[in-house]
């Protein structure tokens, strides 16, 4: 298990995409929204001056939908969404990271202890 606030390093399939993030992997959240089920992502959450990008912006593209706080980027050559961005109501900025994501990181053991939040009901 790693510890808190462990630096990662992530990115999606093809590496058009590549980030680095701080972040703990202690409270894994599986969604059960329209759009995440689908994707299958387990989430963990960063303040976003914890992550940084280590490639082109341009190699992802925002999708948002509902009441369009969060933009889910995927990457636009292997399609993999790698990580969400919103703004908390307070105005803090955040990242969500797929785990399944990050190397070295076994997703599906993450998968089995994370906790399930009612995205749909929202
Ligand atoms: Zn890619």
């Amino acid at each position: 298990m790693a510890e808190y606030g462990a630096e990662y390093r992530g990115g999606c399939q093809c590496g058009a995409l590549r980030y680095r993030v701080e972040v703990s992997l202690e409270a894994p959240v599986i969604c059960n929204c329209s759009r995440c089920s689908k994707v299958g992502a387990v989430l963990v959450f960063a303040p976003a001056p914890q992550f940084r990008l280590e490639t082109d912006a341009a190699a992802g593209k925002a999708y948002t939908f509902h009441n369009h706080v969060i933009r889910h980027i995927f990457c636009t050559t292997c399609g993999v969404q790698s990580y969400s961005e919103a703004t908390l109501p307070d105005g803090t900025e955040m990242v969500a990271i797929n785990a399944r994501c990050l190397d070295g990181v076994d997703g599906h053991a993450l998968a089995a202890r994370a906790k399930l939040v009612d995205g749909a009901a929202r």
